[in-house]
This record gives C-alpha cells, structure tokens and sequence, in this order.
C-alpha cells in the first residue's frame, strides 16, 4: 500500500504564505476541496496524508495582512517590511487551538495521516525548537527541554484528537547543515530521544528546504542519509525519509540497511508517478528518473502549476488531459519525420510512436541528445543525461520508431521522402554579439576580439588566461561554464546586468550554492553591468543604472545572452503548393527551434506536437481554466487511470 501526501497545508490566516500557493484548511470551508482528493486516492487503495503547518516566522501574511507570529519577535524571514508579533502565552494556546481544530478538519476530510511539521526552517513548531529564534524566557523558551514542550503538546492533542482513526506523523528536520545547534549530533538527535515513541511515524529530513530538496548539481541521491541515520537507532517507530531515490536497489539498500522503513518519493515520482508501479511490475528500466534539476520547485516560487522537465504531462493532468502513461490513439496512418534528436525531437517521437504513429527520427550528429548531450558534461550537470538515455532506451523497444544518425536533412530530402507530416526540432544556436534581454542594438565589436561561443564551449573550445563570462541569460549555463574554466585554470571574470548572479536560480533552489561556488572558487563578479563593447584585449562595461562605464582586461569573451532559432529547414518548406505537390500534410517547428527555452520547455513542446497531431484539443488556450463553471469543471478530469 502506498501513501499519497500533500505538501504543507496552512492552517490557519495567520500562516498564509501568499503570493506563493499553498493549501488552506483554514475552516470548513476547505473541506470539501481536499475530500475531492482524498476520494481520489482512497480509490487506489491508497492512504492519504495531510502535512498540517503554521508558517510562523516564515510568513507575510500577504492576503490576510494579519501580523505574522513568532517565539520572540523579529523580521518576518522574506523581504517584506513587517515584523512578527512575539507569541503571548495567550497566543499560544489558540495556536494549539489552530492545531487541533486543523486536525480534526483533517479527518472530516477522510485523511488516514495527520502530519505535526516541524521542518525546513519554516515551521512555527520549528522556529520554538531553533534557540536563534526562540529567545524566551517563560516554559516555552531556554532549555531544550522548554523549547520542545510546544511542539510535544501539538504532538499529544493531535493524537488526542484525531489518534483514533489516524496516524499522527510529525516531520522534522534533524540537521540544519549551517551553525546552529540544531545539527543530527547534538539537539537534533536529542529531541528525537524526547520525542522518541510519540509519533505514529518518523519523516524526517534536513533543512531548509534547499539542503532537503538539494539539485543534482550540487548533492547526490541519498545525500541525506549521513544525517538521518540515527533516528531508527532512538525510535521503535517506523521511519520514512526522502532522497530524491530513483533507483528500486537504492531504496531496497536503504530498508536493508535499517536508514528507512518507508520510501518517500517526491520528485522521483514527479517525474515518474508510477514509478512503484513500474518497480511492482518489474518494468524498473522503464522509470523516467528525476534529473534534480528543481524545474518542479519553479512553479512554486511562481505560483504556476507544476512543471516536470522529465515528464510534460506533470500539472497539465486536469488542464489538458494529458495521463503519464496514457495516450491517445493515432487519428491517421501518416508517418512522421522528426528533424533533430534533441530533447523536443526524442520527446516528440517517443509519444508519437507510443500513439502508434510511424515515426522517423533524423539527426545529424553521431549521437543522440542534442544541447543535453552537450550540456550533461559540464560540471554537476551529468544526470542531465538521463532525460535522453530515457528516451533514446525507449525508442528502441518500439517498432514503428526508427532513428538514422549522422542523417543531416536539408529541405530538399525531407521533399523527397514522401512523410506526411513533418516536425523539426533542430534547436538553437548560442549569440556571440552581446545583444540580449538588456542589450537589445548591437555594439561594436573589435575584430581583434577573442568571442568563444557557449555552443563553442559545449563542443570542447579550450579558454586559456583571463576571461570575461557575460550572463544576461540568468540562470545556469554561465555559471556552469565558470566553475569550467576555473577547473581548466582561467581567470574568470563574471559580469552579468542584473543585480545579483543568477536571479532564476532561486526559484530552483540553487542561488546561494551558485554564489558560494563561484566566490569560493575567486571568481570576481560584477553586476548591474552590461558590455557596451568589446575591444581587441578588453571590455568596457557600462552601469545599467548610471552612466559610470569602465573596462576590464581580458583575453576571451563568452556571451551567454540569448540563443538564435536554428530554423532554416522550417523556413525552407513553407510552401502549400510545394509541400501538398509532396504529399506533406503539415510542417511544425518545435522545441528550441520553434522559441528556446529550458529542457523542460523541449520535451513538452515535443510532448504537445505528438498529443495534439490530429487531436487537436477542443478549448481555446488549449488547457483548462479553473474559471470553468462548477459543472464543466468537474466533468473536465480524467475519467480512466489504467495504463495502456
Ligand atoms: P531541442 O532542445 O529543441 O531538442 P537541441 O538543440 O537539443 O534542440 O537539438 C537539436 C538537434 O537537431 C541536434 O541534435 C542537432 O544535431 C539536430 N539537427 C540540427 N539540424 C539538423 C538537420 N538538418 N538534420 C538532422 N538533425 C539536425
Ligand atoms: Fe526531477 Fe527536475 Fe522533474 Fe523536478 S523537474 S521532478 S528535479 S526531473
């Protein structure tokens, strides 16, 4: 049997994480939305669990504008400008009010596990276990012993409240992995001692939630387990952790060795939700395993539906009807030529071929993979791969899929071959003139000048000596090429035009590890810069906010702005008479070639070409609006589950 849990649940307006989306059962009002998922799970024999949480300091309170609380006052954790009100004892027998009242909406609401959360540094029943925000003087405050009694009392009256039909289950983050004493050696370990049979279930892990949800690029599978280890030696409770775990050894490994009792899979089965399927059917080598490239955790921080570079039907269930594993029948014979096995091009015939569609995928090079072959070899980057290894393993179990490598199509080729339809997905190339998001006319350029492209890079260009690193792309790529170059021996040189190194990474949970990396590795950074031109040794820089410019020394250039649509195939067959004259019924561009963008992007531009092919979707953005009226709404979801 398996458990279905949700992410946190505020409980009440006072912990009300706008603009981010998070659950509410702030009354019961919100009961109904969660039976409907609850229903849901039930229906799979599953067990449905409910992460109950008070955000304490970690809130603004955006849309109730309540003041947010806090042990001991002080500035709520985001940029906000507000502080917290520091909790009288008052204060805190409504919140364990909040608590119990949460907990029992929780059971009307057919929850089988009610979570206590006390984790990721963003939890009020934390932030009374953290010393550096609980400063009181009262039993709520100064030893630990103070310092858990909150957190023991929600433990016990939710027990009390719900424990005769649910499990209570309390998360905690034994390991903070900064300064602080709450490490897995000293109070972490402690507290789970204090608490030790309490709980009905043990799920814990580090905090925040960047060491928790760690990318790829900067921790392993299973990266927690030096820190959580102990916890089965101090409880006779089972235990269940996370590890971003795609591998059935892996995770058997981890019951063997008594770490877990449980598996918990987040990401892993964001990008495969039938990941334990396919392990119970013995079809493991058919799981898309997760890359850790955090693109999930982007739609939280904007507030978007879900998004999943490994699977393209993540968030788009509902809105598009899109199932993991199903899909529909080809509404035609046509055979399919895709141009280029990128991620768009192996994502494209994949689904088209498992729609039973005859597809021909095309690729210049010798192998498959496109930019993430490339890319998937740069530093911290390599389980990139696995978004073609998937694909390409796939392919090859489909009959009706063939792929020719070293095939560079032109125009007149794809004329002759007689496909009904054709997709091309031959990508995008790098910029090597500076212009970008914040430089939009050209500059001069010395001819003198050494530009080394990123595509350049990718493709193994040796940098030698000092070199300026210009990213007004803003997320990986140039920061990545950075650690490169200083692991080849370069100076490197960071200029970038927004006002910190690589804003996006944020939202995948990356940004302070990209900058620790870079200073550690003495990368020298300028921000607020862009190049206003490139001379034959130098650079000159311009302020985007005043007219101060200066230039810097430099042997190399790499820009790593913006990427050019490689689109001279789709161009080139533009012509009704001369297509229909071939018998071609369509011509589409897709991935980077149709608009670059992430991986992610990619293979559900791929995805969408193969879903919609002679299947277009009957709305008119082509997904789902929530504004749907009640009814239609309803009728909107999925109506089978079964795989084909
Ligand atoms: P995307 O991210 O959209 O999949 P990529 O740049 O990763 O784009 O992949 C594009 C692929 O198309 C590359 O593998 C490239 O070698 C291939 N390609 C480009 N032009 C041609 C062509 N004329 N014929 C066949 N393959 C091509
Ligand atoms: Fe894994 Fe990336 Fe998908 Fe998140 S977006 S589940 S990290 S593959």
């Amino acid at each position: 049997m398996g458990v279905v849990c949700t992410e946190e649940c505020e409980i009440h307006p006072s912990s009300d994480m706008s603009s981010f989306v998070q659950m509410r059962l702030w009354d019961d009002s919100d009961i109904p939305t969660h039976n409907l998922m609850t229903e849901k799970v039930h229906e799979h024999d599953a067990l449905a669990g409910i992460q109950l949480v008070h955000n304490g300091i970690h809130t603004a309170n955006r849309l109730s504008r309540t003041p947010a609380l806090s042990p001991s006052g002080g500035s709520v954790t985001w940029v906000d400008p507000y502080q917290t009100r520091a909790m009288s004892k008052r204060d805190i027998k409504e919140l364990r009010g909040w608590y119990r009242d949460a907990a029992l909406r929780a059971k009307q609401a057919e929850y089988d596990i009610v979570y206590v959360y006390a984790g990721h540094d963003g939890t009020i029943l934390m932030h009374f276990l953290q010393a550096r925000y609980n400063q009181r003087a009262d039993e709520y405050g100064g030893c630990l012993e103070n310092r858990v009694r909150l957190l023991r009392e929600v433990l016990e009256e939710t027990k009390e409240a719900v424990g005769d039909s649910c499990a209570v289950a309390l998360r905690f983050a034994v390991d903070e992995s900064n300064d602080s004493q709450l490490h897995f050696d000293k109070e972490g370990r402690r507290i789970v001692e204090m608490l030790a049979d309490l709980p009905d279930l043990w799920d814990v892990n580090i905090s925040g939630w960047q060491n928790d949800s760690v990318t790829s690029r900067f921790g392993e599978s299973g990266h927690q387990e030096p820190y959580i280890s102990f916890v089965k030696q101090v409880t006779n409770k089972p235990v269940v952790g996370v590890g971003r775990f795609t591998s059935p050894d892996a995770m058997v490994s981890q019951i063997k060795r008594g770490i877990l009792d449980f598996i918990g899979a987040a990401r892993p089965s964001i990008a495969d939700p039938f990941l334990p399927k396919k392990i119970q059917q013995g079809r493991a080598d058919e799981i898309r395993e997760c890359i850790g490239c955090n693109i999930c955790t982007t739609g939280d921080s904007f507030a978007v539906p879900i998004r999943c570079t490994q699977n393209p039907t993540m968030g788009e269930e509902w809105r598009k009807k899109w199932h993991p594993e199903n899909i529909e029948p080809a509404g035609s014979d046509d055979k399919i030529l895709v141009i280029g096995a990128g991620p768009a091009g192996l994502e494209c015939a994949l689904a088209l071929s498992k729609r039973g569609y005859d597809v021909v995928l095309a690729e210049k090079d010798q192998e498959p993979g496109g930019r993430v072959l490339l890319e998937s070899k740069l530093p911290g980057l390599s389980e990139w791969k696995r978004v073609i290894d998937h694909r390409i393993y796939m392919l090859t179990q489909k009959p009706n899929a063939q792929t020719y490598l070293q095939s560079a199509l032109s125009e007149q080729d794809v004329l002759e071959y007689g496909f009904e339809r054709v997709a091309v997905a031959t990508g995008s190339t790098w910029r090597t003139d500076c212009v970008g998001r914040s430089t939009r006319n050209r500059i001069s350029i010395d001819k003198n000048a050494r530009i080394v492209s990123v595509d350049q890079i990718l493709t193994g260009a040796r940098v030698t000596g000092r070199v300026v690193i210009y990213d007004d792309d803003l997320y990986y790529m140039a920061n990545v090429i950075a650690e490169k170059l200083c692991a080849d021996g370069c100076e490197v040189v960071y200029v970038t035009p927004a006002t910190e190194v690589a804003p996006y990474s944020h939202a995948t949970l990356e940004h302070s590890r990209i900058l620790g990396r870079l200073l550690n590795l003495g990368v020298e950074i300028i921000c607020a810069n862009t190049i206003a031109s490139v001379g034959g040794s130098k650079v000159e820089l311009a302020c985007v906010y005043t007219d101060v410019t200066r230039f810097v020394d430099c042997d190399a250039l790499i820009p790593v702005t913006e990427r050019i649509p490689l689109e001279h195939i789709f161009m080139g067959l533009q012509n009704p008479e001369q297509l229909s004259d071939h018998g071609i019924r369509s011509v589409e561009s897709i991935g980077d070639c149709f608009a670059p963008g992430t991986i992610a992007g990619a293979v559900y531009s791929g995805h969408m070409y193969a879903r919609q092919l002679d299947n277009p979707l009957d709305l008119r953005y082509g997904f789902a609006r929530e504004n749907y009226p009640p009814q239609d709404a309803l009728a909107w979801p999925l109506e089978s589950t079964a795989e084909n």
